[in-house]
């Protein structure tokens, strides 16, 4: 197939998207992600390239990663920082910028990572980097940590990304750029900088409100977090310390504080022309929080071709080679035989039990049922869910048959609730015992999800509704062909067909946290629908599999998603 998708992108939009994000999962070998907002960060380039689309990324340079997560024999989880080296995994750029950060002059480098699609379009993403000799010894840490610190060097952090992402922009000559994505709140700085430059010459306290609509023109915000508290937030005088009086009172006059802080949400809310939640449901519950802005949704997805494990890539570039140019193509998975879908599943479950045991010294079974639960530990995630009952657990898998459960997760060295979880999956995993094998994977990264995602039988997903805002582990399932049961929240509530996709765990009608209510229908359909299906009914089941890939997996990618954003939010074509 020869589409020349770059050529038709570029004719029709003359100006480039410059895609901001505090994290980005490219590769694992670039620990700068933490969870799922760097994952989705890294898909969006991918498909960029992939689709031609003129967009540059931009990043920090985290050179001691996120963490690496140790787990003692208990649960306990201890962190070592995620050392790895920038140049063997990116190319220096000999362009300096230099910023005004607490009085000093900060100077910022930068590293390139060049992202190939698959036609050969290439996007850049710029890492950016302070630890240059010229500069102090508490400046040149600023790239170090991701989300480590306090309020104060987050916010140090959020001025290099969004003040020094805009110079570094335009010492590299890419003016071209006419659309400002924020991906989360912590790049909202890059809102004054284009403020800066739209005042140049008369100096930002003489900013009107024709000013700031030319900026607004240049800015897409994308919220993730429905909790008011998930919200980075800072002090008023934290602010004027850090990014000084003047910038400090623009903000005031743009009606940027609330209650005193600066919160990056407003931020961005008040400087972007468009503002979209991350799921239909997720654009509502935004809506209700931030009442006086008009708030859109637009679905996560993921990179197809990154996602889908090497057997099920193999079965598709046979039965449907399009796929890789163009998503949509997964659709027609429904007529792939149902043998060969199970043969694909085999070979993947084979190697991530070829992995388990790699890490673990145990091999599980490869017959027996295998749930999959891995995400950020943190409480509303709820990944002990499962274990409220350890009696009806072991009382199903004795009944219906076997049953064996994996999971993975790093909780924030802050996050004393997300650790004590980890804790209690230990325990239930000693209390259970041979009767439900229970095993925890250290150091939860993309290439660990990616194996995971695709080997198990059964992905399970079981937030505390309305906090999963969309999730993507399940898409990542469900091109591999992973049927998930999960809580009626974020993208389930668009991916879900009873029975057909995969299950729910209620109807999303009750009580927002009744665990137990939850997980009595969650042992319900396990014992009375899923398993019984599964080792009574295979190609039944197999069936499920196969309308997974072909529903939501021809539909939950980042093409998609892409699509949309250039649509609706980047150059909108409604008026
Ligand atoms: C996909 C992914 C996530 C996000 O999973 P959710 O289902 O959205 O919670 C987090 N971490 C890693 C390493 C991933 O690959």
């Amino acid at each position: 197939m020869n589409m020349e998708p770059s050529a038709s992108a570029k004719g029709a939009h003359p100006h480039s998207i410059a895609y901001f994000s505090m994290e980005v999962g490219l590769e694992p070998a670039i620990p700068t992600y933490a969870g799922g907002l760097g994952v989705l960060a890294g898909d969006t380039l991918r498909s960029a390239a992939d689709l031609g689309v003129p967009m540059v990324g931009v990043t920090l340079l985290h050179r001691k990663g996120y963490f690496t997560q140790h787990l003692d024999p208990r649960g306990n989880q201890s962190e070592t920082p995620a050392l790895w080296a920038p140049e063997e995994a990116l190319e220096p750029v000999p362009t300096r910028v230099t910023l005004d950060i607490e009085g000093r002059q900060v100077r910022v480098a930068a590293w390139r990572y060049v992202v190939r699609g698959v036609s050969g379009h290439t996007v850049a993403v710029y890492f950016l980097d302070t630890a240059l000799p010229e500069n102090s010894a508490w400046d040149q840490t600023l790239t170090d940590h991701l989300y480590g610190g306090d309020d104060h060097y987050r916010l140090c952090q959020a001025a290099v990304l969004g003040l020094g992402g805009v110079a570094m922009l335009r010492a590299l000559g890419d003016d071209t750029v006419g659309v400002h994505h924020m991906n989360e709140g912590h790049s909202a700085l890059l809102a004054l900088a284009l403020l800066e430059r739209q005042t140049e010459g008369r100096g930002l306290q003489s900013a009107t409100d024709a000013d700031m609509e030319a900026v607004r023109r240049k800015c897409v915000f994308t919220t993730h977090t429905p909790v008011p508290a998930g919200h980075d937030q800072f002090p008023v005088d934290l602010v004027r310390h850090v990014l000084g009086a003047e910038r400090a009172a623009a903000l005031e006059r743009m009606h940027c504080y609330t209650d005193g802080t600066l919160n990056m949400t407003y931020l961005a809310l008040r400087f972007a022309n468009y503002t979209n939640g991350v799921a239909m449901r997720h654009g509502e519950v935004s809506t209700d929080m931030f009442p006086h802005y008009p708030i859109n949704a637009i679905t996560n997805g993921v990179h197809a071709v990154t996602w889908t494990a090497p057997p099920f890539r193999t079965l598709y570039d046979r039965r449907i080679p399009e796929w890789r140019y163009d998503n949509h193509y997964l659709r027609y998975a429904v007529g792939i035989p149902l043998h060969e879908i199970q043969q694909a599943h085999a070979e993947a479950k084979r190697e991530l039990l070829d992995e388990v045991e790699k890490r673990t010294g145990v091999r599980l079974n490869q017959a027996a049922m295998t749930l999959g639960f891995a995400r950020r530990a943190t409480p509303y995630k709820r990944a002990d869910l499962l274990f409220y009952d350890l009696d009806r657990l072991r009382g199903i898998a004795r009944r219906v048959g076997p049953l064996q459960i994996i999971y993975a997760g790093k909780a924030h060295p802050w996050d004393e609730g997300g650790k004590v979880i980890i804790r209690r999956i230990f325990e239930a995993a000693a209390a259970l015992g041979d009767a439900v094998r229970v095993l925890y994977l250290e150091n939860y990264d993309m290439a660990l999800a990616r194996q995971l995602c695709a080997g198990v039988d059964l992905w399970i997903n079981t937030p505390q509704r309305p906090l999963e805002a969309s999730g993507t582990s399940g898409m990542k399932a469900a091109l591999n062909g992973v049927p998930s049961l999960s809580v009626l929240d974020g993208w389930w509530i668009e991916g879900h067909v009873e029975g057909i996709t995969g299950w729910s765990i209620g109807d999303g009608q009750e009580p927002p946290d009744d665990p137990f209510g939850e997980v009595t229908l969650l042992y319900a359909k396990l014992e009375h629908v899923i398993l019984p299906l599964f080792y009574g009914r295979p190609s039944a089941f197999a069936e499920v599999q196969r309308s997974a890939i072909a529903l939501n997996g021809s539909f939950f990618n980042t093409q998609r998603m892409l699509t949309q954003y250039l649509r609706n939010a980047y150059f909108p074509t409604n008026g």
